[in-house]
């Protein structure tokens, strides 16, 4: 990579978002951890500065709130420069039977997985309008592929999320800008096990691992190696595209 770029990470403070921000940092890019959990994106950009990478948190921001997200964009434009990499990660899951499903309910979980993803694209793409590059990645859901019981409203929100990925990328494509989505399958973070620890897997994780053609859990760093594909200058004819990480449990 030639010149310094600027990525943000969205849910940057755990999971999945943690290790792709640790990626990117390894990979050279200034890094902007953003969460909710403030004390959680810290922690990452502590971790990713001790390795020597450069990063910054900015923590206790909600995606689904249009000010803290342009505000948010606007310090780290500020600090580490124009964004040219976002990684909508930030989500929430949520396990409802259908006529339990709540307008508040309904109306959080497209907030945050769908609407924080198209405020924080609004929010950056102007940096990579005038660059004239740019990598959009959203973290949709094997569960946008297959559907899943109980979690309609989540399944909507994520398969929103593929929708937008897929419009966007045929109008950003022209100004050099890549948008693709990574819907993970079965990934073990503290999302996973919390969706566990309350029985919501229908089974265990070890016993979901034995149904896996890969026979184990997805890793993190799973989705973050794909993810350093899809933002890397390589991948610039790849967008639109729907890039599957799941250990085979979704083709
Ligand atoms: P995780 O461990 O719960 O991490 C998600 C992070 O996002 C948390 O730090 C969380 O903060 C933050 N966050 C939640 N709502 C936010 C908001 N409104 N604004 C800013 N940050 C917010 O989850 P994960 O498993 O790594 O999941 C990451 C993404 O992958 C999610 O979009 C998820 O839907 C998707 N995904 C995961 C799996 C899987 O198997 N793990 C499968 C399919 C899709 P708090 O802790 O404060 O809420």
């Amino acid at each position: 990579m030639s010149l310094r770029r600027t990525a943000l990470v969205t849910g940057g403070g755990s999971g999945i978002g943690r290790a792709i921000a640790l990626r990117l940092g390894a990979d050279g890019f200034a890094t902007a951890v953003l969460d909710l959990d403030a004390e959680a994106a810290e922690r990452v950009a502590v971790e990713a500065r001790d390795k020597g990478y450069e990063a910054r948190a900015f923590g206790g921001v909600d995606v689904s709130d249009r000010g803290q997200v342009d505000a948010a964009v606007r310090e780290v434009h500020d600090s580490l420069g124009p964004v040219l990499v976002l990684v909508n990660n930030a989500g929430l899951t949520g396990f409802k039977k259908f006529l339990h499903i709540t307008d508040e309910i309904w109306d959080r979980m497209l907030a945050v997985n769908l609407s924080g993803p198209f405020y924080c694209a609004q929010a950056v793409v102007p940096d990579m309008v005038e660059a004239g590059w740019g990598r959009i990645v959203n973290i949709s859901s094997s569960s946008a592929q297959s559907g899943q019981q109980f979690m309609t409203h989540y399944v909507a929100s994520k398969a929103g999320l593929v929708g937008l990925t897929k419009a966007l990328a045929l109008e950003l494509g022209p100004q050099g800008i890549t948008v693709n989505t990574i819907p993970p399958g079965f990934v073990d973070t503290p999302m996973l096990r919390a969706s566990e620890e309350h029985g919501l897997l229908g089974g265990t994780v070890d016993h979901h691992a034995e149904l896996t053609p890969v026979r184990r859990p997805g890793r993190p760093e799973d989705i973050a190696a794909a993810c350093a594909f899809l933002v890397s200058e390589e991948a610039g004819y790849v967008t639109g595209q729907v890039i599957g990480v799941n250990g085979g449990r979704n083709t």
